[in-house]
Parts: structure tokens; C-alpha cells; sequence
């Protein structure tokens, strides 16, 4: 059994697949506290569903893309294996994870988009770096979500340290919703010099910063 916030289809609203039709499986509960949470509602609460079912209403969604996330998806064991069953199946699987728990074990075939978390997140030393040394460049993403110029100056230096330019199809660059200006995070990643991509959250500018399950 799995306890599940919400299963729902929309297009995926982040990473290089934003745009695409997706259903998502949001897990509940998440073992971080990021101030700028944007799905505190995934914290408690949810639903006990066998994989079976969770399986049958993905079926149901006919998406090809299927996104795992939560909260934190992986800090349920048999998150690993609904994933495995998703790849069994022939979806193609990403999987956001705030990174604070390993990625080891899980399926090679899932795409992970993996958070590292900067200071303004007041998460930022949870990090589990070791999740770094298993993306592999030619399909996994990293994300950072940016609250002002320090967490910039962060995420550069842990890009150059870490070579991520190499390390992942894409070094993503998000801006934390409200709390640094858009144009601002724009001129840093335009004058950076790095191999960067800023995204912004679609789907919070279609319906709004407020609605679940879109
Ligand atoms: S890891 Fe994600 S779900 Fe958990 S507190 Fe941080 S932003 Fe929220």
C-alpha cells in the first residue's frame, strides 16, 4: 500500500517535458520543511492505495508520461516499486525528488529530477550529495529553486563544483513563486556563462499559484 495525496492528469508544468500531457501520482508526506513549500497539503493526510489501484488509475489517464512525486515520493519504500511496475509497463517515468533521500535502488529506466536545495529553503543542509554521483547525463535533471541572491550564488557555485553542466540533460533554474523577481533571476542566468535553463512553473500561471491537482 502506498499513501497517495491525489492522482490526477494535467500537462507537466516543469523540466525539458513541460508542456506534455502527464498524470501525475502525488505521494503524501515529506520528512523536509522547505519555507517556501508549495504543497504543504501533501504533508498529512492522503489516501492508502494498493499498487494495483494506483496502477489501474494511471491505466485509466492513458498518458504515455507518468510523473512519481509528492511531498517526497521516495520516503515511501514501495515508491521504488510502484516505479518499477510503471517502467514494467512501458511509461516513461520521471520522478521529483527533493533530495534528501538516496536515489539508490531505484529503477535505472525512471528519469529523476532531482532538487538540490538551496539556503533559503532552510533545508539546504539535508542535501544527500551522494544522489549526484548516480545522475546520469543522458536523462536525468537537476533543479534549483532560487529565493533571492545568495541561494544564485549557491546554486552557481555547487553547478561548477559538481560539473552538473555534464551531469544532467539539464541544470534546471526555478524561481521560488513571489520571492525574487523574474526579470532579476533572468539577468543572472542570461550573464552566467553557464549551460542553465530558468523555468517557470506553467502550470501555476494557467490556474493560478493556489489550485491542487492541475
Ligand atoms: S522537499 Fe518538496 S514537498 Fe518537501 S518541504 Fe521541500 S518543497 Fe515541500
Amino acid at each position: 500500500m502506498l499513501r497517495v495525496t491525489e492522482i490526477f492528469r494535467s500537462i507537466q508544468g516543469e523540466s525539458t517535458h513541460a508542456g506534455r500531457p502527464c498524470t501525475f501520482v502525488r505521494l503524501t508526506g515529506c520528512p523536509m520543511r522547505c519555507v517556501w513549500c508549495d504543497s504543504e497539503y501533501t504533508f498529512s493526510g492522503g489516501e492508502h492505495f494498493s499498487l494495483e489501484s494506483i496502477l489501474d488509475q494511471v491505466r485509466a489517464f492513458g498518458c504515455k508520461l507518468v510523473e512519481v512525486t509528492g511531498g517526497e515520493p521516495l520516503a515511501q519504500q514501495k515508491a521504488f516499486t510502484l516505479i518499477e511496475r510503471l517502467c514494467d509497463e512501458g511509461y516513461e517515468v520521471l520522478v521529483e525528488t527533493g533530495g534528501y533521500v538516496s536515489t539508490e535502488g531505484l529503477d535505472r529506466r525512471a528519469k529523476v529530477i532531482l532538487d538540490i536545495k538551496c539556503p533559503a529553503s532552510g533545508e539546504e543542509p539535508r542535501n544527500d550529495w551522494s544522489n549526484i554521483e548516480r545522475l546520469r547525463a543522458d536523462k536525468d535533471e537537476v533543479k534549483f529553486v532560487i529565493a533571492d541572491e545568495n541561494d544564485w550564488l549557491y546554486a552557481k557555485s555547487v553547478i561548477e563544483k559538481y560539473d552538473l553542466e555534464n551531469r544532467a540533460v539539464a541544470v534546471l533554474i526555478s524561481p521560488a513563486w513571489g520571492l525574487v523577481d523574474l526579470q532579476q533571476l533572468a539577468d543572472w542566468v542570461a550573464s552566467s556563462g553557464l549551460q542553465v535553463r530558468m523555468q517557470l512553473q506553467l502550470h501555476k500561471y494557467i490556474w493560478g499559484p493556489e489550485v491542487k491537482g492541475v
